[in-house]
């Protein structure tokens, strides 16, 4: 069958999380032939950059559900299809997305879906992969075979069942919560925006509920940061490149310039999250603002 061709070639996108990204590279190194491909101005992928990077012996295509960064959506199910007519396995993190949206695999084709337990309020340590018929997976790990012989070792019995406990009170009220956090959202931008000068990263729609990242005009990054962190949990980037104090690749592909990135802000909403918060939150962000410019 062809989508089982072993083919050298793989196609990533310039706004994937670093858990896809390095290990595209390592493979690259290790002989295989990497496109990355860049996205739109609104952090979306156009499904006809894919198809004209599309070769017969790609042998799979990364793309993730929604950003960890700016909560776009990508399109999966055109991405889906111009992976099944190619013959190339389509892997999709999401990481972001369990949890919060239903996603039907098999009708997005997706080949492989992975995501992670503390995304979702589950225990950290502990992810899935989701693995369709068909598709042939090399072991991870060499040992007692366990795992369907992909990644052998014992099994943490506590964070398996963590696991899958915390995805059902999570999908439980889903949708109801996305509804509550996405008018909060709209009401955190809306605030915003009668600060002047905010600029959104990535498209309003379609996106993750609970996500609002900005860009900040005529700020110092780092200034804006290390005032609003006195009260506020915010972030510039992921928590995995705010050791290296690198600007956000994300914006960066977006277009942003390196200064524009470090002034940038990325709201995460949760289900804790109250109106009076975002007041306060508007409130203290204006301070700020005021005392900066
Ligand atoms: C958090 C995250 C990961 C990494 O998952 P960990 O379990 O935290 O290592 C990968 N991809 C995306 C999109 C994420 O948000």
């Amino acid at each position: 069958e062809a989508r089982m061709a072993r083919g050298r070639h793989l196609i990533t996108v310039a706004t994937e999380h670093r858990a896809v990204l390095d290990p595209c590279r390592y493979l690259e190194k290790m002989g295989f032939c990497l496109t990355v491909l860049p996205v739109e101005a609104d952090g979306l992928l156009d499904p006809a950059r894919l198809e004209a990077a599309l070769q017969p012996d790609t042998v799979l295509v990364s793309v993730m559900a929604a950003n960890n960064e700016i909560g776009v959506l990508q399109p999966l199910a055109a991405i889906g299809a111009l992976c099944r007519s190619h013959g190339a396995a389509f892997h999709c993190d999401a990481a972001q997305l369990v949890g919060h949206q239903q996603l039907k695999p098999l009708q997005l084709g997706i080949d492989l879906l992975s995501c992670s337990g503390h995304k979702f309020y589950g225990p950290k340590g502990c992810g899935a992969l989701v693995v369709a018929d068909g598709i042939e997976l090399a072991a991870q790990l060499h040992g007692g075979g366990q795992e369907g012989g992909r990644r052998s070792g014992s099994l943490s019995t506590p964070l398996v069942v963590g696991l899958a406990a915390a995805l059902q009170f999570a999908l439980f009220d889903a949708s109801e919560r996305e509804q509550r956090l996405g008018l909060l959202r709209d009401q955190l931008w809306r605030g915003l925006q009668q600060l002047g000068g905010m600029q959104l990263n990535g498209a309003l729609q379609p996106r993750l509920a609970h996500n609002l990242n900005i860009t900040v005009a005529g700020v110092n990054g780092t200034r804006l940061h290390s005032n609003l962190k006195k009260r506020l949990a915010v972030s510039g980037g992921s928590a995995c490149s705010s050791a290296t104090g690198e600007p956000s690749h994300v914006l960066l592909a977006l277009g942003r310039s390196r200064l524009e990135a470090a002034a940038s802000v990325r709201f995460g909403l949760g289900r804790s999250t109250t109106e009076a918060q975002i007041s306060a939150t508007l409130e203290w962000f204006s301070q700020v603002l005021a005392n900066l410019r």
